[in-house]
């Protein structure tokens, strides 16, 4: 990867999964010239605009990752849709506009596949983010992401920003938050198994086990935001996925958890819990065009990894 001279690259969320992501890859590539300073709410409360300001006049940046957001999986969405839409305008409101002030020359930004039209034809792509309303459980978080998109649009137009966007699937790997309310479903699955492992019980997965995602490993998501902070030239929105040939079912996901332990126990499904969105299936091909060559971690392999990232670092694990 080219490296360019004095850059001051900002990561907000750096303390979180796809952030420790980053900073792993940045410590073993060591790029010359080149600061990374990795942020978390510690360093400011980014929903306050003044807090947000003062933070980004002393680091200067050149260049930003914007990763910092309320995050949760299917059924946190569902209790705190308010503060998911609110929290998340609010901090992308501080740091765009702070990254305007400061004249910062690049910006990429995160949203997600859940920010699609619920009701869409297969696969998504990215012309397709403002086409119908998103899935009504995370309907908060949805359209706080969507505003990114527009928000990059008008900062390009009015004053020459050149803010851009990537599009993540559903991520994990170590660092993760493997709360079972408030996390996403293979940390949760993670953290479920490991109990029922160590205490004999069963384990409850939730909903039927037939809903469809595709998983991208943090560490593959972080090659992929310091290449688009490098090279992707363009203002509209990249989805960064596995192929769509790597969708599995949560049941699917399950037995891979279940495998990664050895877990011999007994499994249900409770269905009385929400299934959320059906599935998201997204297109790569324009990551594709781009980067053709690109390796995705095979889930089963990013799995064992993050099991034994979670088993092995039981004191620091969000849980
Ligand atoms: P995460 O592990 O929950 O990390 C969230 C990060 O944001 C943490 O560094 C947190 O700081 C910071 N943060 C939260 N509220 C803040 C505030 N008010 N002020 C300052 N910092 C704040 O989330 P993640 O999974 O890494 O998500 C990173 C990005 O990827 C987000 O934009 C998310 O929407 C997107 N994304 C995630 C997924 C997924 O499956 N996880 C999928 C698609 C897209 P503290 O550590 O100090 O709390
Ligand atoms: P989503 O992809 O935005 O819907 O969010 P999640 O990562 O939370 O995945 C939700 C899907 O996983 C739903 O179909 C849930 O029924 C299913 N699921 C199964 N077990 C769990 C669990 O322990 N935690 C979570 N969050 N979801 C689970």
């Amino acid at each position: 990867m080219a490296s360019k001279e004095g850059m001051v690259v900002v990561v907000t969320g750096g303390s979180g999964l796809v952030g420790q992501a980053i900073q792993s890859v940045i410590k073993e590539t060591n790029p010359p010239n080149e600061k990374w300073i990795f942020l978390s709410s510690k360093d400011a409360d980014l929903k306050n605009a003044e807090e947000t300001r003062a933070l980004f006049q002393k680091l200067k940046p050149t260049h930003v990752i914007h990763l910092a957001a309320m995050v949760g999986g299917l059924y946190r969405n569902m209790k705190y849709n308010c503060d998911f839409l609110r929290f998340n305008l609010q901090i992308n409101d501080n740091v765009l506009e702070s990254c305007k002030e400061m004249k910062v020359k690049k910006v990429v930004s995160c949203l997600s596949t859940c920010i699609f039209p619920d009701k869409t034809t297969y696969p998504i792509d990215e012309t397709m983010v403002h086409n119908g309303p998103p899935h009504h459980s995370n309907y908060g978080y949805s359209m706080a992401k969507r505003m990114i998109d527009v928000m990059n649009r008008v900062y390009h137009e009015q004053y020459g920003c050149n803010f851009t966007s990537v599009i993540p699937t559903n991520v994990y790997g170590p660092y993760d938050n493997f709360n079972l309310e408030d996390g996403h479903v293979l940390p949760g699955l993670i953290n479920k198994v490991h109990e029922s492992q160590k205490n004999g019980t069963t384990l409850c997965v939730w909903g039927s086990g037939k809903p469809r995602r595709q998983f991208i490993y943090s560490r593959d998501l972080a090659k992929l935001m310091i290449w688009a902070l490098r090279e992707y030239p363009e203002i509209t929105p990249i989805i960064l996925s596995v192929g769509e040939e790597e969708e599995v079912s949560i049941k699917e996901a399950a037995d891979l958890v279940i495998e990664a332990f050895d877990f011999k126990g007994e499994v249900i499904y409770d269905t009385s819990k929400s299934d959320g969105q059906f599935k998201k299936t997204a297109s790569n091909t324009k990551l594709r065009k781009y980067l053709p060559d690109f390796k995705f971690t095979p889930i089963r392999q990013g799995i064992k990894e993050t099991v034994e990232w979670f088993v092995q670092n039981q004191d620091i694990a969000r849980k």
